[in-house]
């Protein structure tokens, strides 16, 4: 066996529907006792829906900030600060998906206040100590400990109306989280058991919830890996998929998960050369496989009926080379080298929609 170093997340998971009626045990827990409740502007009617909870347990929330947006932009965070300040907050809890969270984030580490989130995405920000910020048109990742939220509630009860289409996309972002943790060079068994068992449950229940976005069981089997792939995000370092997804959202501003769900099978088969084991174990968690991990996961993505070019999303054929140019001048550890032709035609299949091979 291989040696390798695990350092176990230490956030505090409470998991299951209803689960986010124990949000005041959670907050006294903490010794807290005025929230700031975050949420998107879409997201306000639902994060109303706190503030009774809170009242039950006699908790008068601090304020409600509702103006999170995509990528964390430094200025909204400048004004939910000074809110929370006037608000008198003693700690925040974020409502949301990965946008609401990185709110959530920005604020806790400005502030040292406790950090409670509610996850109603797929996208895993909650399981992370990693925080993107956008100033002045330009977006910048930092990692830090004390970024990583200390409690998590996931109450499957807050993502049955994540739409359909948001669902899949934001189900496969998590696929591929735990697809890198498989050949992460700071990689460990531990985060391999999440990553399979995680792939496999949204394998199996996000074609169920795109056929059925009421179905209860399939979304909490969905959210259950969610958290699993999120926690491999958590964990260990990411490779060219994620770079990938980086460089294009930022440069070409293309969608989060609609991007990922593009690229992932893309970037697998450029690594493919290169993990020859990771395809086996990734083609006997992808239903359909028929032990070609590629085919697997192309049968799951025309189950999803999910786009798969990225010039539906606006990016032009000339960004291509751009693309490539931006990908390979910023040198990070890949299983396979990082060469630029070959790349190229990568992100040419991915802008075109062809399939990955
Ligand atoms: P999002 O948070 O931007 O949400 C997308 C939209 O869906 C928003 O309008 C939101 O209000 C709405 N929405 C969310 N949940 C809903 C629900 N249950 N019902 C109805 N509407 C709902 O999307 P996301 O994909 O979760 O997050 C993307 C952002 O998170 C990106 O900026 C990405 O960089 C960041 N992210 C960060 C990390 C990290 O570790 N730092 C990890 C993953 C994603």
């Amino acid at each position: 066996m291989q040696p390798f170093a695990y350092t176990a997340n230490p956030s505090r998971v409470v998991f299951g529907s209803g689960s986010v009626k124990k949000l005041g045990d959670e907050i006294k827990r903490l010794n807290k006792s005025q929230p700031l409740l975050l949420s998107t502007p879409q997201q306000k009617d639902q994060v109303q829906a706190l503030e009774s909870i809170l009242n039950d347990a006699q908790i008068a929330p601090a304020g409600l900030f509702s103006e999170a947006t995509m990528h964390t932009p430094t200025h909204v965070t400048d004004k939910a600060l000074q809110y929370t300040k006037d608000s008198g907050a003693d700690c925040v809890v974020s409502f949301g998906g990965g946008s609401t969270i990185g709110l959530g984030k920005a604020i806790s580490i400005r502030t040292g206040l406790e950090h409670v989130c509610i996850p109603t995405t797929y996208a895993g920000s909650e399981m992370t100590p990693i925080l993107g910020e956008t100033a002045d048109g330009k977006k910048t990742t930092r990692s830090d400990p004390k970024i990583l939220p200390g409690t998590v509630i996931y109450d499957v009860d807050f993502t049955m109306t994540l739409p359909e289409a948001l669902s899949a996309t934001s189900g496969v972002n998590a696929i591929a989280h735990a697809v890198e943790a498989l050949y992460a060079r700071a990689g460990n068994p531990v985060m391999t058991l999440f990553a399979l068992e995680g792939i496999k449950a949204l394998a199996s229940s996000l074609p169920i919830i795109v056929n059925n976005p009421k179905d209860v069981d399939a979304r909490s089997k969905a959210q259950y890996g969610a958290w699993l792939c999120a926690m491999c995000l958590g964990s260990v370092g990411m490779a060219l998929h994620h770079k990938l997804c980086h460089t294009l959202g930022g440069s070409f501003n293309l969608p989060h998960a609609e991007t990922h769900t593009i690229v992932l099978p893309h970037a697998i088969a450029y690594n493919a050369p290169k993990i020859p084991e990771v395809m086996k174990q990734l083609a006997e968690v992808l239903p359909e496989s028929d032990g070609n991990a590629i085919q697997g996961l192309s049968v799951l993505l025309t189950k999803l009926k999910v786009k798969r070019g990225l010039k539906d999303f606006g990016m032009k054929e000339e960004d291509v080379d751009k693309a490539a140019e931006i990908a390979v001048s910023n040198p990070y550890w890949n299983p396979r080298d990082i060469e630029k032709e070959p790349l190229r035609e990568t992100i040419r299949r991915c802008w075109a929609g062809e399939e990955a091979r």
